[in-house]
Parts: structure tokens; C-alpha cells; sequence
């Protein structure tokens, strides 16, 4: 049955010439799949199933319009013909289920990580190591009929429109702004000379294509870079496009090289939507709300408030394509949350890998794991309720298996309830409620507070068992490492009292999460409130800013412990955490004063605290309690020695299968591709 509770989302939009059904935009994101034409099936399985799931408006990843705008050698253009083929496979996949698809271009300009790279004025990225070739006058003008002839072209692939990539700090963005637009000519100076290349792209496409296309313009409504635009100079832009024809507006937020974080999962939901309602109050044409928008109550309250007329999501259609269909169904629940982790999908595009979800490995797998209703029903055995027992058992259950999973605390989720407690990392409590409601949904018998054993096992019968046992943290072996005062991660984030001075053994992930756990008194408010966010990252609050790029002084919260953050490597620390999230962890922990310290020994514990050596000399950290950190071990004693009997088929997965590189995403992988098979 269809609801009423989020009428807003599910609103048409008319735009005289067509009609989007609903109000959710699948935003644009680089899956690594348009780069090649021999991917093209499974970027059209990938769009189909999304559009089948009920976005009403799809964006494609950024297509260059020249070989200038690649953002990585040899990556995805549409500059000819024979471009028209591979595309029409997607937007025949999309329209088969009603909704529509625009083709962003995006032309990279000193963010491409290539040889050509041109911008407004030679000034290199910190996030390439191309130095830029200012671009002349006359290429400017070709670049426009790039654009132009991109545009004609996805329309005869049988796109709805384009979407103009204008924000998050590339081509037109560094022309927009004095960050990186140091020119003397037309297209420098005023922000009237600034928008000239971004305004008469829209001008000639309107021209060449006619009014029955959808031209979309991301423009950045915060830039969160010195020199960056002020709010007035984000309105005059927005408006001058609407003169030039644009249809829709939508939100980009930050350069990918500003030092404040806009999408990881510490940023608190709907942060930046005041800024896409300022700039509305100036336009006519349907504005649209972006990032940090992941759930249907928050995109509802946007649109119903008339903050935006649409709401973006991108990674959010990543980790569930059935997001619009379960929302108008009364199905909010069985929603698999984007948790913001960038771990399979940004952190995957920067390595130029294939983007995935941790939360759903059939992201741009769809036609490689595929889930069939079984013929044979199995009696499968689960044991382990963290994330990669919960993937096998919830998939082997679709299937139509009967499944039982053991877990033996009172609660599922494993490693993830240590997660959830982490400040900024309330959205894993979402994974936990997703796999709970799957577990029901699919029928399988859960047994809590239940260690088994093998015979347990073997005398209950089943056809297979999943050992998903996991792992315990690794204890620290030195002298005096028994004392009270040493804690294990698991003890400090279940409630264990913590003294004021810390020591943190280990600076993997864990080791950067725990300290910023203990920086902070525990949470008050959950998650952390807008305003308490944008003042400790800098943001101006106000939406009508005239700071530059909505950038003002942050306002850094003494830390209530003294922390060392300690590690026996010599490389720097945090060096190993996600591409696109490490920094920000790096950020948090340097501005409230962490002291990190690379190269230890660790020596022995004692009354006095932490003994170490670094560098061949002998040091005291007087501290009052000690957190280890240091990885973990597998659980694995369930599986059967080599040669060994039995009745069941075993197989392992995850933490148990191997500690040395827990995590999640190939926990839940495992256990899905596991499942799938059985
Ligand atoms: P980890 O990344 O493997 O780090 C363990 C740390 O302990 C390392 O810094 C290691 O560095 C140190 N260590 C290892 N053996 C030790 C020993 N015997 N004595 C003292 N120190 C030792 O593991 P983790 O931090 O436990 O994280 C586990 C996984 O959780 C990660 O791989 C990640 O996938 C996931 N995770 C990710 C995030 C994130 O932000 N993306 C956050 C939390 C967890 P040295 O040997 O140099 O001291
Ligand atoms: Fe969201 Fe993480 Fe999945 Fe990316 S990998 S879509 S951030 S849950």
C-alpha cells in the first residue's frame, strides 16, 4: 500500500515539457564502470535495477566532454557517434521502469590526473600532481562546443538531459571562483566574468538542443576554500543560469580539496540544506538538496519545509536501489542505510577500482552476484551474529534455505555495536536495525545468548555450517600488561571507566576511533547537532555568508583526556586509513591536541604508567590507563582440522576467516557471496 507519511517525496514534478515522478534524484557517481564500453551491460543492470527500485531522476558518474576534462587517463567521454550505442543500453534500462536520466558532464580540469590538464590560470591542485596550462581564449570557446556537441550527442543515446558539473572544485568551479580564476579577461575578474564559461554552456546547449531537455547545473553553493565565493556571488550565479536556460539547479557542496569534510559520516544528516534554501528564495526553477541525506524522514522534512523541490542521494541508491519503493510502501525499516563510510565506493573510485557498498555488495555487481531462489533447501547452521554471520544468513534465507544463527551474547551485530558508540559514527546503529528487520523478514531462526559446539552442531543435522565466529582483540604481552589500568578497545567502548591520561596502543583504525571516543565527554545528544558541527569544523552558519567559500575561524573544544596515540611502525600514523575519510579522523585527533609518537617499543606497565622506547631511548608516559589497540585475533576453534570427519559441509568468513584485515566490507561480502553459492 502506498503512504501518505512521505507525500512530499513521492509528489511529481512537472516541468512543463515532461514529468519526473517523484521527487528523488539519484545522484551522480563515478562507479568505474562508464570508463570502458565493455561495461556498459552492467552499468545498464546497475541503472535498471535503480530505476526499477523508483528514483524518479538518475544522474550517470561524470563523462568528460574532451580528452582535456579527464579525470584519469583514458577515462569516460562522449565526443563521437560511436559513443551512442554503449549509452543507449542504460537509458533504455532506466525508461523501461519510468524514470528518467540525465548524463553529467564533467570536465575535471586541474583535478584531472593526467597530462592535459588545463584551468583557468596555471595553479596547480593539491590533489594532482599536474601543474595546469591556463586555458587561451579560443579554447575556452572550443571547450563550450565540447560541451555542446556532448550534449547533442546523449540525446540522441536518448538522455532526458545533462547535468553540468559546476561544483566540488572542478573546470567550471575553478572558473567560478578566485581560488583558482586569477584571470585579467572576460572570463576573470567580477563574478559577472567568472560565470561567463558556465553561463554560456548552458546558453549554446539551450540553443543547439531546443527547450524539450532537461539541463541540470551542480552548482557549489559552498566552496569551504580560501578565496572561495560568498553567498551573494553563488546567488548571481544561480540566476544568470536560470536567464540562460537551465532546468534544474542542484547543490554542490565543498571543493574536494577543502580541509572540511561534506559527505563522511561524521557530518550530521541534512547538514548544508539551509544553503540550497537561501539560493531557492532567488530562483524559479526546482532546486535540489544534497548530501548528507540518507534516510526518507530527513529528505521529507526538506521538501516539506520547501527547502529544496527535490533531494539528492547518491551513495544512499549504492547501498539500497529499492530506497524510493520501500519508502512509498510503508517500508522504511527494510531500508539498507548508507552509513557514509566511503570504504567501497569513493575510497574504491580514488584507487580506480570498481565502486561497491560495504552495506550491499551487489553494487555494481548486479548481473555477477545474483541472488536465485534455491531448489534445493538446505538446513544451514550460522555461527556468529556480527555483520559477515548476519550477510550469509540473511542471503541463504532469501534464498528460500533454512537457516539458524547462533549467537552467543544477548545481541546481533558483532563488531558494529563497538562501532555505533563512536562520536560520528551513530548511522552503524542503521546496519545493526537493517540486518535485525532481514532476519525476521527472511524467516531465520535466531538463538541469542548461544555458544554451540560441535556436536551441538553435528547432532542438530545441518547440511552446512557458516563459522563467522570473529575475533577477540589482541592483548598487549609485556611486563606489568595484566594491571587493571590496561583495557582492551572492546572493555573502554562497553563502558570501562578511563582515566584522564591515556595511552592508545595501536593506530590502525580502532586505535583513531577510540581516541576520538575519549576526547569527548560521551555524547549527550546523538548525533552531534548541526551549529556544535559547523562550529568545530569552521563553516559559516549563516546561509547568506559573506565569508569567503563560507569559511570562518573553528571553534575546537578543549579535549577532557590527555592523550598519546602510540604505534611501532615509523610510518606516519593514520597513514593506512581510508583515502577519503583518514584525513578527517587525522584532523580531529591533531586539533585536540592527540600526540601521536610512531616508532615505540613498548617497554612495560607500571604504577607510574606506560614505559616505552623510541629511538633507542627509554621515555615515561605517565598515564593513568592504557588502551589496546593492537588488531585481533580469529575465532575459528569451530572449524574442522584438516582430515577431520564430518557430518556438516564447513565453511569461514570474515574475522574468523582472517583478523589481520578485519573488516566489514569483505566480511559482508564474503558472507553474501558465500550464500549466494550454497
Ligand atoms: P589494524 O588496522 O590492523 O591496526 C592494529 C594496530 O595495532 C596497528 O597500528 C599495529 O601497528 C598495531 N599492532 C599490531 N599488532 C600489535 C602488537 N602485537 N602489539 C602492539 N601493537 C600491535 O586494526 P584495527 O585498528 O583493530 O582495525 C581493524 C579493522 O577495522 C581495520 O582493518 C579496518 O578495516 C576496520 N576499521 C576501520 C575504520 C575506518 O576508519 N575506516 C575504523 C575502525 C575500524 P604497529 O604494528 O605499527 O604498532
Ligand atoms: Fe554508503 Fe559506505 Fe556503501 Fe559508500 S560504501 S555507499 S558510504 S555504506
Amino acid at each position: 500500500m502506498t503512504t501518505t507519511r512521505y507525500a512530499n517525496i513521492l509528489k511529481p514534478l512537472h516541468l512543463g515539457f515532461t514529468t519526473i515522478k517523484n521527487r528523488v534524484v539519484m545522484g551522480s557517481m563515478h562507479t568505474g564502470l562508464e570508463d570502458r564500453f565493455y561495461n556498459y551491460p552492467k552499468l545498464a543492470a546497475y541503472f535498471g535495477e535503480r530505476a526499477k527500485g523508483g528514483a524518479g531522476l538518475l544522474i550517470t558518474g561524470g563523462i568528460s566532454p574532451n580528452r582535456q576534462g579527464w579525470l584519469l587517463p583514458a577515462g569516460g567521454t562522449m565526443n563521437t557517434l560511436g559513443d551512442i550505442a554503449p549509452h543507449r543500453l542504460v537509458t533504455h534500462a532506466v525508461h523501461k521502469h519510468g524514470a528518467k536520466i540525465l548524463l553529467q558532464i564533467l570536465h575535471a580540469g586541474r583535478y584531472g590526473y593526467q597530462p592535459f590538464v588545463v584551468s583557468a590560470s596555471p595553479i596547480k591542485s593539491p590533489i594532482s600532481p599536474f601543474k595546469p596550462r591556463e586555458m587561451s581564449d579560443k579554447q575556452i570557446l572550443n571547450t563550450i562546443q565540447d560541451y555542446v556537441r556532448t550534449a547533442s550527442i546523449a540525446k540522441k543515446a536518448g538522455y532526458d538531459g545533462v547535468e553540468i558539473m559546476g561544483s566540488e572544485g572542478y573546470l567550471l568551479n575553478q572558473f567560478l571562483s578566485r581560488h583558482v580564476n586569477q584571470r585579467a579577461d572576460r572570463w576573470g575578474g567580477p563574478i559577472e566574468n567568472r560565470m561567463r564559461f558556465a553561463v554560456e554552456i548552458v546558453k549554446a546547449i539551450r540553443e543547439e538542443i531546443g527547450e524539450k531537455f532537461i539541463i541540470c547545473f551542480r552548482l557549489s553553493l559552498l566552496d569551504l576554500v580560501h578565496d572561495g565565493n560568498t553567498m551573494q556571488d553563488v546567488i548571481t550565479v544561480a540566476k544568470a543560469l536560470e536567464k540562460a536556460g537551465i532546468t534544474l539547479l542542484n547543490t554542490g557542496i565543498g571543493w574536494h580539496e577543502a580541509r572540511i569534510p561534506t559527505i563522511v559520516t561524521s557530518v550530521p544528516r541534512a547538514a548544508f540544506v539551509d544553503y540550497t534554501a537561501e539560493v531557492k528564495k532567488h530562483v524559479a526553477v526546482p532546486v535540489i538538496a544534497s548530501n548528507r541525506i540518507n534516510m526518507p524522514d530527513t529528505a521529507e522534512e526538506i521538501l516539506a519545509s520547501g527547502q529544496a523541490d527535490m533531494v539528492q542521494m547518491a551513495r544512499p541508491f549504492l547501498a539500497d536501489a529499492f530506497w524510493v519503493n520501500k519508502t512509498a510502501t510503508n517500508r522504511v525499516d527494510e531500508i539498507n542505510t548508507c552509513i557514509a563510510c566511503n570504504q567501497a565506493c569513493l575510497d574504491h573510485t580514488f584507487k580506480n577500482q570498481r565502486a561497491t557498498c560495504l552495506v550491499n555488495p551487489r553494487a555494481g555487481y548486479e548481473t555477477e552476484l545474483v541472488y536465485v531462489k534455491t531448489k534445493k533447501a538446505k538446513s544451514i547452521a550460522v555461527v556468529g551474529g556480527g555483520v559477515a554471520g548476519l550477510s550469509a544468513a540473511t542471503v541463504a534465507a532469501s534464498r528460500g534455505h533454512d537457516v539458524t544463527l547462533f549467537e552467543a551474547s544477548h545481541e546481533v551485530g558483532g563488531q558494529f555495536n563497538l562501532a555505533k558508540v563512536i562520536p560520528g559514527k551513530e548511522e552503524f546503529h542503521e546496519t545493526i536495525r537493517y540486518f535485525k528487520v532481514q532476519l525476521e523478514k527472511t524467516g531465520v531462526d535466531v538463538r541469542l545468548n548461544t555458544k554451540v559446539n560441535r556436536e551441538q552442531l553435528e547432532r542438530e543435522g545441518f547440511d552446512e555450517v557458516i563459522v563467522a565466529t570473529g575475533v577477540v582483540p589482541r592483548a598487549l604481552k609485556i611486563e606489568g600488561s595484566q594491571a587493571p589500568q590496561v583495557l582492551s578497545y572492546a572493555e573502554v567502548l562497553r563502558g570501562a571507566p578511563v582515566g584522564d591520561r591515556v595511552a592508545v596502543i595501536g593506530a590502525g583504525g580502532i586505535g583513531f576511533d577510540v581516541s576520538e571516543f575519549l576526547l569527548k565527554p560521551p555524547h549527550q545528544v546523538q548525533p552531534q547537532p548541526v551549529n556544535e558541527w559547523k562550529r568545530e569544523w569552521g563553516v559559516d552558519p549563516n546561509p547568506n555568508y559573506v565569508s569567503e567559500g563560507g569559511m570562518q575561524g573553528a571553534e575546537i573544544e578543549a579535549p577532557i583526556r590527555e592523550i598519546y596515540l602510540l604505534q611501532r611502525k615509523k610510518t606516519p600514523l593514520g597513514a593506512g586509513l581510508g583515502k577519503t575519510s583518514g584525513w578527517v579522523h587525522r584532523a580531529q585527533l591533531k586539533k585536540h591536541a592527540v600526540r601521536m609518537l610512531r616508532g615505540v617499543q613498548y617497554k612495560s606497565v607500571t604504577d607510574e604508567g606506560l614505559w616505552i622506547e623510541v629511538d633507542g631511548h627509554a621515555q615515561l608516559l605517565r598515564v593513568d590507563s592504557i588502551v589496546v589497540c593492537a588488531g585481533q585475533e580469529s575465532v575459528k576453534d569451530l572449524m574442522p582440522l584438516a582430515g577431520e570427519n564430518t557430518l556438516a559441509q564447513y565453511h569461514i568468513i570474515g574475522g574468523a576467516k582472517l583478523a589481520a584485515e578485519l573488516d566489514a566490507k569483505r566480511a559482508i561480502r564474503e558472507g553474501a557471496e558465500l550464500a549466494a553459492k550454497l
